[in-house]
């Protein structure tokens, strides 16, 4: 079941983050376990050290997408 603190606006940081995910291109949102530069599924990937929310299969990716994704990095927490 759903559970929603009462002491914390928990809504808050709930729409946040949906709207970090709202920013993020439609085809990211649908790979969150694929690499978020390339698209690679099926790989190992790394979650960014930032906001562990995205998911790169090499460092040459990650930094590939910084650029983009520097701008939503850490905005969900
Ligand atoms: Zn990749
Ligand atoms: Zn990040």
């Amino acid at each position: 079941m759903f559970r929603v603190s009462v002491e914390f606006p928990d809504g808050a940081s709930y729409s946040l983050k949906q709207s970090a995910l709202a920013a993020a291109p439609p085809e990211k949102k649908k790979k969150t376990k694929a690499c978020w530069a390339c698209g690679k599924a099926g790989v190992k990937t790394k979650k960014c050290s930032g906001c562990e929310v995205a998911r790169y299969c090499s460092r040459e990716c990650s930094k590939r997408d910084w650029k983009e994704h520097r701008k939503t990095c850490g905005k969900e927490v």
